[in-house]
């Protein structure tokens, strides 16, 4: 499994930081943000280090990622909610470990900022 040294969410992932988990499996795990931007605001992230959607080439990892974004959804009765990947500092990614955002709870406007 792929690790990076200074990343917060390998950390998480490995339990040597704290975390809110609502599920992992032997691929994925999903925390609460811990600043949440809305009701319900989770991360979906690969166990296995990616910085970020542009350095990503596994197309079943992406697959596997976006299913368990729809499933956590799901199971948060969520009827809408929005999905988030930011890639590169200037779009407001802050932790280079690839992570989806999911949003929901509250109504969303577009365009985001
Ligand atoms: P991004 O800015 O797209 O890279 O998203 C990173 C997200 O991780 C932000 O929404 C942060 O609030 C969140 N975050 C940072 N540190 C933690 C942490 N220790 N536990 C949970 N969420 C975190």
């Amino acid at each position: 499994m792929a690790r990076e040294d200074n990343c917060i969410f390998c950390k998480i992932i490995d339990k040597k930081l704290p975390a809110s988990f609502v599920t992992e499996d032997d691929d994925m795990v999903v925390i609460r943000d811990i600043n949440p931007q809305a009701p319900t605001h989770l991360l979906v992230m690969p166990r296995s280090h990616v910085r970020n959607l542009g350095e990503c080439e596994d197309a079943e990892l992406l697959g596997r990622l976006f299913q368990t974004a729809a499933r956590v959804a799901r199971d948060q009765k969520l009827s809408s909610f929005r999905t988030v990947v930011n890639t590169g500092p200037q779009s407001g990614q802050s932790v280079f470990h690839l992570h989806i955002h999911v949003l929901g709870g509250r109504s969303l406007r577009w365009p985001p900022g």
